[in-house]
């Protein structure tokens, strides 16, 4: 710059001199005057063709400039290289974070000062039922009408969360929020919003279990206390005495069973899959679980003598791997309740097959009292009974499908009920392949008939 500056300053001083030299001093001046008229009127239209190259906003466009213009253009155009590198880069980590928040499990939607919405992620508009571009510049509480996210709104307290009920794809699912506004900027605000219908749900059932718990623990207790004070009050003779004893006992039976089978399913519940490396001998556990059924069959018909004609398969050299006690249980529960639930006289058949793909079978067939169909997709959940007199007076806990349908799925099975009512039930317990090994038993395939 500064030697343009003096080379500008040098050509109009010996031009000067020039114009001296031929007229003199009018020479001198019309010879400096008329260069430096030159020389600005050279630098204004090179200035102008720089302006206009600007104003065209394309630094690629050709100016054809040299010297100290070309030097200025080729600056410029390196600035507005760096500039758009710079703005490129922002974009990018824009887009960047953009796909993070999308990626966010999380609803995330962004408010302005006035509470409309600037923008929002998948999952926001998922949960709140919203257009992601439709819906922008749209007030939030125009389009969230749950009277609970109202409120919150309009009391201006953002310190805690509150629970709404969300835009569920389905009709049959209920969606539940939990929602919260956390004020930034110049009173702009950022929604979020996460799916707590799980945990919702998991709260409901854990109140539900409790009050079931409870009032399966206060009948009997109820009793208990009523004959106490039976026993304590009146001067009964010893055969009464002996009567209220009995009843009293039945009644701590059946809280031992109670507690005996919550213990099974939080023992269940609390301890990883059984390995598959101890095999069980289903040879003497079905001798023992059938011995039991007999006896309770005798009993449910308050006779010497099974009531019931009960028959037990099992395929020679066929065993299952798992937790002996568990796979005792969960056959002895459905072999219990078929004797339960089908009247004296009625026949049972538990076997046990090989399928075709190796896995193993357990299956308890009743002619009893059979079950509707609508009560079929609820059997196995805690507490559930068809006929609740039916399964008391037969001493039920009503947690015994529950348990089997816990241990079947613990060791890689699953749980079937095929049943109609008046006609008979059919539950089987599926084991995986995994699970079977044939070993070399001398177990016949008739273990008893009675
Ligand atoms: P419970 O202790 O009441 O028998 P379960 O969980 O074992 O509880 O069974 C749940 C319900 O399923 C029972 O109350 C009964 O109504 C029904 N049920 C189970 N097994 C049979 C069966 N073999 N025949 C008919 N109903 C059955």
């Amino acid at each position: 710059m500064l030697s343009r500056l003096f080379f500008a300053l040098f050509f109009l001083f010996v031009t000067a001199l020039c114009g001296y030299w031929l007229n003199g001093s009018q020479g001198f001046w019309i010879a400096g005057f008329g260069i430096l008229l030159a020389l600005l009127f050279n630098d204004y239209e090179k200035g102008y063709r720089l302006e206009t190259w600007l104003r065209r906003g394309d630094p690629t466009a050709d100016v054809n400039l040299t010297g100290f213009w070309g030097e200025l253009v080729n600056r410029i155009r390196r600035g507005f290289k760096a500039r758009d590198q710079i703005a490129a880069q922002h974009q990018q980590r824009l887009q960047e974070f953009l796909s993070a928040i999308q990626a966010s499990p999380n609803g995330v939607l962004l408010l302005d000062d006035e509470g409309r919405i600037e923008w929002s992620n998948q999952t926001a508009a998922l949960h709140l039922g919203l257009h992601e571009q439709r819906d922008v510049g749209q007030h939030v509480v125009n389009l969230v009408r749950d009277p609970a996210f109202t409120r919150y709104v309009a009391q201006q307290d953002f310190s805690a969360e509150v629970i709404i009920e969300g835009r569920s794809p389905s009709l049959s699912q209920m969606l539940k929020l939990q929602v919260q506004l956390h004020p930034y900027g110049e009173n702009k605000k950022l929604l979020l919003t996460r799916d707590v219908t799980a945990r919702a749900q998991a709260d409901q059932m854990r109140r539900d279990f409790v009050a079931n718990v409870s009032h399966e623990i206060r009948t009997p207790l109820t009793v208990l206390s009523g004959f106490v004070e039976t026993l304590q009050s009146l001067p009964l003779s010893a055969d009464e005495r002996q009567t209220y004893l009995d009843l009293m006992a039945v009644q701590a039976t059946r809280m031992q069973g109670l507690v005996s089978d919550l213990l099974t399913l939080s023992q269940l519940e609390g301890s990883p899959p059984p390995p598959a490396t101890e095999c069980v001998d289903l040879k003497s556990m079905m001798a023992q679980i059938k011995s039991d059924a007999m006896a309770l069959s005798a009993m449910q018909g308050q006779s010497e003598k099974a009531v019931h004609a009960l028959t037990f398969e099992l395929p020679e050299h066929l065993s299952v791997c798992g937790a002996r006690v568990e796979i005792h249980s969960a056959v002895s529960n459905l072999v219990n309740n078929a004797v339960r639930y089908t009247p004296a006289g009625g026949q049972i058949e538990a076997r046990w097959t090989l399928g075709a793909e190796g896995q193993a079978t357990f299956s308890v067939k009743d002619n009893g009292v059979g079950i509707a169909a609508e009560h079929l997709p609820r059997l196995s959940e805690r507490f559930y009974r068809v006929d609740r007199s039916r399964s008391r007076e037969s001493g039920g806990t009503g947690l015994g499908l529950a348990i089997a349908k816990h241990i079947v799925l613990r060791h890689g099975g699953s749980f079937q009920v095929q049943s109609v009512l008046g006609e008979g039930s059919c539950f089987s317990l599926d084991f995986p392949s995994n699970r079977v090994k044939l070993t070399p038993t001398p177990a016949s395939s008739e273990l008893l008939s009675a």
